[in-house]
């Protein structure tokens, strides 16, 4: 089995072929560990290793590991965000990649006002409309930025999508340039609070083709640490 350091070693490989030919800047592309399951032995061997950014999907695991790992790296809530948790995540999270309704919208602005915090956000995409995925539908986008556009302590920093799980990996890619092409169309916005700065996607078994097709942030869990042990408990 391969070590951590050398699956990240991979990934950049990939990211600096890809931009290479891209003519763009490796450099720009953040790579996300995606730490969820994973404990903080394993983590701190990646951040070890170059990793910056960690990503996890529940408001537990952050609480769990924050105090652990608040001061080695960034940490990016990439999963579901009900409304009754944003309030214990709020302070400790570089980025909510999961932004999903207006309603969480209007919650997230007032628990940043209330703790004297900008939350940083982006908008989930649900580009193929799948019923098992979170996110909203593209058609809608620009109305739920118009919205947190006038939220005060909230800026939208870019879109974020988790692309289905097809048979063959290729099919992602109308799902990618899809989304890329939104977040263009949106760089050149005038809305106040809004900035297209991260196009968050691809993970382990899609990234290429999301680098491909103009991601700047990847969320890659399984290609670092391995498979994931789910605990029954
Ligand atoms: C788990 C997860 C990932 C990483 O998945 P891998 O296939 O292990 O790379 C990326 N994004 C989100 C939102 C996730 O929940």
């Amino acid at each position: 089995m391969s070590s951590i350091r050398e699956n990240i070693e991979v990934v950049r490989n990939d990211i600096k072929d890809i931009c290479r030919k891209q003519g763009r800047d490796p450099d720009k592309v953040t790579l996300i560990a995606v730490t969820k399951t994973i404990d903080e032995e394993r983590i701190r061997e990646a951040i070890c290793s170059g990793i910056t950014d960690i990503g996890e999907n529940k408001v537990q695991e952050i609480m769990d590991k924050y105090e652990a790992l608040k001061d080695v790296s960034n940490i990016h809530l990439i999963g579901h965000l009900q409304s009754n948790k944003v309030k214990y995540i709020i302070d400790k999270v570089k980025l909510i990649h999961s932004v999903d309704s207006m309603k969480l919208m209007d919650e997230i602005n007032r628990r940043a006002i209330k703790a004297g915090v900008i939350a940083n956000i982006l908008i989930q995409v649900n580009v193929a409309c799948e019923d098992t995925k979170f996110g909203i539908e593209m058609e809608t986008v620009d109305s739920h930025i118009e919205y947190a556009s006038k939220l005060e302590n909230i800026r939208v920093q870019g879109l974020m999508t988790i692309a289905p799980n097809y048979e063959y990996v290729e099919q992602t890619r109308p799902i990618f340039r899809a989304l890329r092409k939104k977040f263009d169309e949106l760089s050149n916005n005038q809305y106040s609070n809004v900035e297209m700065k991260y196009l968050s996607m691809g993970m382990t078994n899609d990234y290429k083709i999301a680098l491909e097709e103009g991601s700047n942030m990847i969320r890659v869990g399984t290609g670092i640490f391995g498979k994931r042990v789910y605990n029954k408990n």
